[in-house]
């Protein structure tokens, strides 16, 4: 008998009969002797629908009040859920993050899980429930309910997995697996059988949603094998293991892009030193992930500092900007959110120059100009305008032939 976490994101509950036929494949593993786990999304479009709501009260929405409003989404699945799994002979029970007591920092809108508690849901399963927990939500210290960020659901779902020492973590979604690039804008995008919590996890960073980033970071740490695959058929999906010999002839394993990016730039900010500190430390402190950076010197003690932050971050950082460039003496500040990041992925990456050359070279034939570039080890990003984003992925894709069986 094994414990597994089944996790079920947003498309695969949209609706009540999408959530009856879930409630009846997971009946069918617990049929097979199994304790079953399942953590469930909000219906989709559920959660964006909650956001635009918001974006009507208050022009930069109260992130406390957000969290209250955001969470409501899984707690209607969870609840359909276990009525589902009752209709169908068997028991179940739903669990809200705070019942649970996944503990989270006060980080409203993207907290990080400190502590799970595990006690509840191992009674409930030696009563033989099927145990339905809400993803995407905790509580802090203090009892303020929290999310983790679009996409948390993954993460929530994964450090269960890890909290319970779960044999299994399945990622049921809307694709086959994990692919070389998004399978709707690219179709010759092709499924990965095995990818590395490495490679995983510059994807997911990149922008692949198909897993939240912080859900590959946990199931790295605490080596949770991860099996992403498809609600919609049997089919064997993708696994999220540690490095394994065989992978090492992969050069790239994929290309991701983000939309969720926007530019600012600070106009001749004086030339010295703590400069960068007075602007980045209040847009850190705030929560704000700060990425790519450009600095461009103008004259001899002046220069231009152009960055990237995530767009739902934007009008937050533009508030924080303005202010600061006024009392640091800068010349004005500008910004736009009609950008993406295009990168290219892959361990194999290491040891093979020429890489870069190939993606600047693949964008200049399409005519497509690069704003900004960053590298790591095993990743290449370019920032583009975005109405370029389907364009580039697909003719890097092609570029690295990855339409091609490895
Ligand atoms: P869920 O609601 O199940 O969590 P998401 O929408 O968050 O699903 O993630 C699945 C989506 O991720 C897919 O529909 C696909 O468009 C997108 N995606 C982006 N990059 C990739 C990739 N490399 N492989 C698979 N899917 C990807
Ligand atoms: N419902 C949340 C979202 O749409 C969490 C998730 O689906 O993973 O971002
Ligand atoms: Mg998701």
């Amino acid at each position: 008998m094994a414990l597994i976490v089944q996790k079920f994101g947003g498309t695969s509950v949209a609706n009540p009969d999408k959530i009856k036929a879930v409630a009846k494949r997971v009946l069918g593993c617990k049929e097979k002797g199994n304790d079953m786990v399942v953590v469930l999304s909000a219906m989709a479009g559920e959660t964006n629908r909650f956001v635009d709501l918001a974006n009507q009260m208050q022009s930069i929405p109260d992130p406390r009040e957000m969290d209250v409003l955001l969470s409501g989404g899984e707690q209607v699945t969870i609840a359909l859920f276990a009525m589902a799994i009752k209709e169908m002979g068997y028991d179940a029970v739903s669990l809200l993050g705070d019942q649970v007591k996944i503990v989270t920092d006060t980080m409203h809108t993207k907290a990080r899980i400190k502590n799970i508690e595990t006690d509840l849901i191992r009674s409930h399963l030696a009563a033989g429930k099927v145990v339905v927990v809400a993803g995407f939500q905790g509580v802090t210290e203090q009892g303020d309910i929290t999310t983790l960020g679009r996409g948390g659901s993954d993460t929530t779902a994964v450090a269960l997995a890890a909290a319970l020492k779960a044999d299994q973590c399945d990622i049921f979604t809307d694709v086959e697996g994990v692919y070389t690039t998004d399978p709707n804008i690219c179709s010759s995008a092709r499924k990965i059988d095995r990818i590395t919590y490495d490679e995983m996890l510059e994807l997911a960073s990149l922008g692949a949603k198909v897993l939240d980033i912080r859900s590959v970071g946990i199931a790295k740490r605490y080596k949770v094998p991860v099996h992403v695959r498809s609600t919609f058929t049997e089919n064997e999906g993708t696994w999220v293991v540690e490095e394994e010999k065989k992978m090492e002839s992969m050069l790239i394993s994929g290309v991701a892009y983000n939309k969720n990016e926007a530019r600012i730039t600070i106009a001749r900010v004086p030339d010295q030193p703590g400069t960068a500190t007075k602007l980045f430390k209040p847009i850190s402190d705030a929560g704000i992930n700060v990425d790519m950076i450009i600095q461009n010197t103008r004259g001899a003690d002046m220069t231009d500092m152009t960055f990237t932050v995530p767009r739902t971050d934007y009008k937050k950082a533009m508030a924080m900007v303005e202010k600061i460039a006024a009392d640091i003496g800068a010349e004005g500040v500008s910004g736009d959110t009609d950008i993406v990041k295009v990168s290219v992925v892959g361990v194999g990456m290491r040891n093979h120059p020429g890489i870069a050359t190939t993606m600047f070279e693949t964008l200049a034939n399409e005519g497509i100009n690069i704003m900004m570039i960053s590298t790591s080890e095993i990743k290449i990003s370019c920032v583009i305008e975005e109405k370029y984003t389907e364009l580039a992925v697909r003719a890097l894709h092609k570029a690295f032939n990855l339409d091609q069986a490895a």
